[in-house]
């Protein structure tokens, strides 16, 4: 057996029918030029998702769990029938494969199911009837034979996942742009392409908004050590792209670097005012957020001067906004907690410099502040960590405050 390559396509690149058969061209090259150990992750193409997002919602707006997930899976199996289609047009011999067919093990958490296992047979022993395996990124299924979804993005993680278990030199993810740039380059046309990242900031950039990779097949990729190659689907050229992989000590090791500047315009924040000084109520509010699956990310809890009361203010996705409130009020009236009130804001967005050793350098807030300040962009919360700084402004400002913090930290 030659060795295993696992290749992922996204949407965009499987967009159109000429795409498609773009993308099976490529692969049949590899076929020819005799690798022939080839997996091929496909994401829906691009849109589809969204759409069957909106079918589901229209009949039911709090559409969830199995059906839900059903429903969303349906945009890769039609994915996975069209390159198996177009790669026997090339004259190739595919296998495709759902995740049941596969065997692509998760959890029971509908819309953000984790993978447990990957069966690996039915791939090696295509291959040793001559197939190239297609395999539908995104879906699951649990060990009661439902479908999951492992999250929007989430066919990065299945091929990461998928190259671990086939034991691959490295997982590649074939995208519409060369690789993880300093910044979105659809805001900042003059980003630049980063050449190597550390699993570490990698994972920052990806939690923090840059689309281009799920986070969790950054935190595979760190834990099995497996290098993810981040490339353009339509290009030749071998030498531009990212690599994501351990970082050895560079000579750059005590110098603030900046790797890239993140945009994430789904943020919303909630504003508790009147909570008793009370321990149990903090971490009661923050459970029962986290038992629905909401991620509370900046958090800033003070005691105003003069005041009994606490104030407590965090930010969360502006989409579990409606939940979250849903579940303070009940939790509020069902504990007794009179005088607790709630404000939802939507409509933020959080710009965060990433890079290694942040903390260490004195300033960073400093420049952070007056880079956006002298342009007039008001910043309602920030917080910073080793290996980040992040900013809460309005949504309204978010491109401006990219640039500006671009220009500052990486350059122009
Ligand atoms: P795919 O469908 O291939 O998975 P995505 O749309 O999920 O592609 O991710 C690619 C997009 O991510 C790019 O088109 C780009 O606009 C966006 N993006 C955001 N931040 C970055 C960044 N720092 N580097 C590269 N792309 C980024
Ligand atoms: N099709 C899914 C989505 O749009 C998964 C992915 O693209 O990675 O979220
Ligand atoms: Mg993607």
């Amino acid at each position: 057996m030659s060795t295993p390559i696992v290749q992922k396509y996204g949407g965009t690149s499987l967009g159109t029918s000429e795409r498609i058969k773009s993308v099976a061209g490529r692969i049949a090259r590899q076929w020819r030029a005799g690798y022939r150990s080839l997996a091929i992750v496909v994401s829906a193409q691009s849109g589809e998702t969204n759409r069957l997002v909106a079918m589901m919602h229209s009949v039911n707006p709090e559409a969830s769990g199995l059906a839900y997930d059903m429903a969303l899976a349906a945009g890769e199996q039609v994915s996975v029938a069209l390159l198996s289609a177009a790669l026997e047009a090339e004259g190739l011999k595919a296998l495709p494969l759902l995740a049941h067919q596969l065997g692509i093990y998760t959890d029971a958490l509908h819309a953000r199911a984790r993978i447990r296992h990957i069966k690996t047979d039915p791939i090696t022993q295509g291959w040793a009837r001559g197939t190239v395996a297609v395999i539908a990124g995104f879906q699951g299924v649990t060990s009661d034979h439902e479908i999951t979804t492992l999250g929007r993005g989430g066919s990065d993680t299945s091929a990461v996942a998928i190259a671990v278990a086939l034991t691959a030199g490295f997982c590649e993810i074939n995208t519409d742009v060369d690789g993880v740039y300093t910044a979105d380059p659809r805001l900042i046309p003059h980003a630049r392409l980063i050449e190597s990242l550390d699993y570490e900031t990698a994972f920052e950039m990806a939690s923090l908004g840059s689309k281009v990779l799920h986070p969790r097949c950054v935190e595979l990729g760190a834990k099995f050590q497996m290098p993810i190659i981040v490339r353009n689907t339509f290009t030749s050229d071998q030498h531009r792209r990212t690599r994501i992989m351990p970082q050895s000590a560079s000579d750059t090791l005590e110098e603030l670097v900046v790797s890239g500047i993140t945009t994430d315009r789904q943020i919303g924040k909630l504003t508790l005012t009147g909570l008793r000084q009370d321990s149990a109520v903090i971490s009661e509010i923050f459970q029962s957020l986290g038992n629905l699956g909401i991620n509370v990310d900046i958090i800033v809890h003070d005691k105003p001067l003069g005041e009994q009361s606490l104030r407590l203010g965090f930010t969360i996705a502006s989409n579990d906004l409606e939940a979250a409130c849903k579940a303070i009020t009940e939790l509020a009236t069902e504990k007794g907690y009179t005088g607790l009130t709630v404000a939802a804001d939507s409509g933020l967005a959080k710009i965060s410099a990433v890079g290694v050793g942040m903390r260490s350098y004195a300033g960073v807030a400093g420049r952070t502040f007056t880079a956006l300040t002298s342009q007039g962009i008001v910043i309602h919360m920030i917080s910073t960590s080793e290996i980040k700084i992040s900013v809460v402004v309005d949504e309204a400002e978010a491109t401006r405050a990219t640039q500006a913090l671009h220009r500052e930290f990486v350059g122009e």
